[in-house]
């Protein structure tokens, strides 16, 4: 017989450790910040191995991408969180004086972090850096579809963080579907849009205020400004990486047929100086999480023309890195986001095409352009919207703990990464301290005359 309490038990015992204060003061946040740097530096080669058996990924992508990212932000944020967490003093208008104004950052209380299988490290543990140094409890429940990064989190963090405030729980939709019918009072959702809306709906429920890192289709813009083989070679990078299964990846580009057609060529050159001849064969290059991910993803590669790779293997869920043309914007692989190592390339007239279309569709995660021309850079930051934009660079903007993370519209709800983390798990409380005397708000008290002034 199962001896593992339920879930609305376990819940209410995290509710519980949250209840009896633990988790307020600097210190126990402090050390469950460096408990989960611990982690990160004595559990490396286990957090390697689960990567390696869920998505093939090479140790040092690993590092790169997942145990280096949380590590940055345990460390930028143990060395700024005294500072973060000093009131904020405000202003206090005349009418108002003597009086002082302040904004201290409260915990929320319970949260629940639910994380997808992608970077299953990373997106469950950087929101945990901020859930704990905002002085929540926190539920962890990893995806079920990274299997193996789900057992060492579920074994080994437990060790390392005070497991009366901070618990596991693993599983899958039912699980997930339990979790949600608890009262928690923040919600940070990392997954695709539909899931995020029985997400948004559960948490409206209990008025649970809700962050949601979704996704979408994040386009590349490519013109004749620019170098276009060192173009290629940092869109090949973001895309081909983790094989294309990263939310910020760049899901397509539009180019005039001029620059598509030398792109083609300088792409062909990027992918081979980063995984060889033959990609299968290099430990450097992932493989697609499941079977029905594999499926989806070879038949969007049907569409247009494979100028570059195209093959697939089903027994080692291999998609060889694939650029495709002569795609049409009906294509179903310019309906849906493609979530895997297969680029089109779509062509436009010009600037004025391709922001048209980028607009006629839902806000992307992130955009990206590679242009030296400053219109055409000013152009894309007013008249379209998304969460992030890189100028001459794909996917990097991630690592930077100053850059707020986050999606806008279809693509997300909220932020975080450093200091904007901790804000995304704290409240803003106002506060306002005016001596009573001497009683300056008589002024306003009634009864009222003609001459009484206001705030
Ligand atoms: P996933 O299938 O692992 O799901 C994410 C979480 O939702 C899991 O923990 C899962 O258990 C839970 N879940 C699944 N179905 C559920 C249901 N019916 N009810 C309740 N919970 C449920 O991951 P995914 O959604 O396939 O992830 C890929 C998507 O996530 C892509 O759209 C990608 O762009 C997006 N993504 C966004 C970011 C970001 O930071 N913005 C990062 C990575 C991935």
């Amino acid at each position: 017989m199962d001896s593992t309490p339920a879930i609305p038990e376990l819940i209410s015992a995290v509710r519980h450790g949250f209840d009896s204060g633990r988790t307020l003061s600097l210190r126990w946040r402090l050390e469950q910040l460096t408990g989960l740097r611990d982690f990160l530096l004595e559990r490396g080669p286990e957090l390697e191995r689960a990567l390696r058996d869920d998505l093939a990924k090479n140790p040092s992508e690993s590092q790169l991408t997942e145990i280096g990212v949380v590590l940055a932000e345990v460390s930028h944020t143990i060395s700024n969180l005294t500072s973060w967490l000093r009131p904020r003093s405000v202003r206090v208008p005349l009418a108002l004086a003597p009086a002082s104004a302040s904004v201290m950052l409260e915990p929320l209380g319970v949260v629940l972090i639910i994380s997808p299988w992608n970077y299953p490290v990373q997106l469950l543990l950087a929101p945990l850096v901020g859930a704990l140094a905002a002085g929540n409890a926190v539920v962890l429940k990893p995806s079920e579809l990274a299997p193996a990064t789900s057992a060492v989190m579920a074994r080994y963090l437990p060790r390392y963080l005070d497991s009366r405030s901070v618990i596991v729980v693993e599983g899958a939709v039912d699980e997930t579907t339990e979790l949600l019918a608890e009262r928690f009072d923040h919600i940070f959702y990392t997954g695709n849009s539909r899931v995020a809306r029985i997400v948004a709906a559960a948490a409206a429920k209990n008025l649970t205020p809700v962050t949601l890192e979704l996704g979408g289709k994040s386009p590349v813009y490519v013109d004749e400004t620019v170098d276009v083989d060192a173009a290629a070679r940092r869109i090949a990078w973001g895309k081909f990486l983790n094989a294309g299964q990263t939310c910020v990846a760049p899901d397509y580009v539009l180019a005039t047929p001029d620059v598509a057609g030398r792109l083609v060529e300088a792409l062909r050159k990027a992918i081979g100086s980063l995984y060889g001849h033959d990609p299968r064969n290099t430990a450097d290059y992932g493989r697609i999480v499941n079977d029905a991910q594999f499926g989806r993803l070879s038949a969007l590669a049907e569409a247009g023309n494979a100028a570059i790779g195209g093959r697939t293997d089903a027994s080692e869920r291999y998609i060889e890195p694939t650029v495709l043309t002569e795609v049409n914007r009906s294509d179903d692989v310019m309906a849906q986001e493609i979530f895997g190592p297969i680029l089109p390339i779509v062509t436009v007239t010009g600037l004025d095409d391709a922001i048209a279309y980028i607009r006629s569709g839902d806000k992307p995660l992130a955009l990206y352009a590679f242009t030296d021309d400053k219109t055409a850079r000013r152009r894309f930051l007013t008249e379209t919207s998304s969460g992030a934009v890189g100028f001459g660079v794909t996917v990097a903007q991630l690592s930077i703990p100053g850059l707020p993370f986050g999606g806008v519209g279809e693509s997300g709800t909220g932020s975080y990464h450093g200091k904007r983390s901790l804000e995304t798990f704290s409240h803003e409380k106002a506060v306002l301290s005016k001596p009573l005397s001497p009683d300056t708000l008589q002024l306003v008290y009634p009864p009222y005359t003609p001459k009484r002034s206001s705030f």
